[in-house]
């Protein structure tokens, strides 16, 4: 059994602080730590689950922050920054699902650790079709149009929420309950890792009955910016980029993995 794992860093265990996110910030290499362990619990968990191989992502800004000393011998490892027309390098048909670990809530959603979609300076929101759709339901997607199902997702309380409105039969654990941008009633990392252990066996065992997310095109994208500036910087041809007001465009394409290409 196959299992892709996508390990994003707002929502590990013991991670609230921007200060922790960011290389070369004081309190980065600790959270590196923090993720690199929870990383290996998963696999662990993983691993007594029936999986024989495993793909781990690091997901979170530049794509290399897990300790490379750390990690655990018996899973593969993705470092390094990836276009997001392969956003999941290797993932294909052949995985019996993946999990979204770590994970945040979407841009502008209330009491959310380090709520944002994509980018935390650039924008405000994304919207798919009309729905407002953040990171959990974007990597859903794109997992899905490779015929693969999410299987979990982890992250603060208002994650779990998002989760669940995306992917209704989809298990969550909740790592926080996040008090605000830049707080959160932790629980202590080392009960995050056992219990969500625990929540990986369950949705392992669960993965048949666990549907890939598609959505049929046309699609439309709408990204809200902050600031006019950014919306200027970009080039628009009034069909498939196009600008609607001072802070937002659209985006459209028959194939999603063309829309994300244009629009990031
Ligand atoms: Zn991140």
């Amino acid at each position: 059994m196959k299992i892709y794992v996508s390990c994003d860093m707002e929502g590990i265990g013991g991670v609230t602080l921007r200060e922790q996110l960011i290389r070369g910030e004081l309190l980065y290499e600790e959270a590196r730590r923090l993720l690199t362990l929870e990383t290996n619990a998963v696999t662990e968990a993983l691993l007594a689950a029936g999986a024989t191989h495993i793909v781990v992502k690091d997901a979170h800004g530049s794509g290399f922050n897990f300790i490379p000393e750390l990690l655990h011998p018996k899973a593969e490892y993705v470092m390094g920054a990836t276009r997001v027309e392969n956003r999941f390098p290797g993932l294909d048909d052949s995985f019996a699902g993946a999990l979204l670990i770590g994970y945040h809530a979407m841009g502008g959603t209330a009491l959310a650790v380090r709520d944002h979609t994509m980018t935390s300076q650039g924008w405000q929101s994304l919207r798919l079709n009309g729905r407002p759709i953040g990171e959990i339901g974007l990597d859903a997607l794109l997992i899905g149009q490779r015929g693969v199902p999410v299987l979990l997702v982890s992250g603060d309380d208002k994650t779990c929420m998002e989760a669940a409105s995306e992917l209704p039969e989809v298990a969550a654990y909740a790592t926080k309950t996040a008090l605000g941008r830049h707080a959160a009633l932790l629980k202590p990392p080392q009960r995050v890792r056992s219990e969500l252990q625990e929540a990986v066996r369950r949705a392992v065992g669960n993965a048949k009955s666990v549907k890939p997310l598609q959505l049929a095109g046309p699609y439309e994208l709408t990204i809200r910016f902050l600031h006019t500036e950014q919306a200027d910087a970009r080039r628009y041809d009034g069909t498939q980029a196009e600008r609607l007001d001072g802070l937002t465009a659209v985006y459209r394409a028959d194939d999603l993995t063309e829309l994300l290409s244009i629009a990031f």
